[in-house]
């Protein structure tokens, strides 16, 4: 068994989801069901990001097996909260 880093991107213009391949880095990154591009300067620190986590949980893991200290995964997401006190503008 393997673990994996698996990330996805989220398009805000069509409210859909799709994954990122973290293997190879693209030229250019599109929404596959609304063709939407990210700006290009988001690529690199997309990957950059998404690599951390990576790394983050991949020390979790090997903290766990050489010196027997707990394991945590961190996982990385937006979410819209809505608060009570939006009702009353
Ligand atoms: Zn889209």
């Amino acid at each position: 068994m393997a673990m994996f880093t698996r990330a996805s991107l989220t398009c805000s213009q069509c409210g859909k989801s799709f994954p990122l391949n973290l293997n190879v880095k693209p030229q250019a990154i599109r929404c596959p069901f609304c063709q939407k591009e990210m700006a290009s300067d988001m690529i690199e620190d997309v990957y950059t990001a998404a690599g951390y986590v990576s790394d983050i949980n991949y020390r979790f893991r090997k903290y766990l097996n050489e010196r027997d200290e707990p394991e945590f995964r961190l996982s990385v997401w937006e979410e819209e909260i809505h608060y009570p006190y939006e009702d009353t503008e």
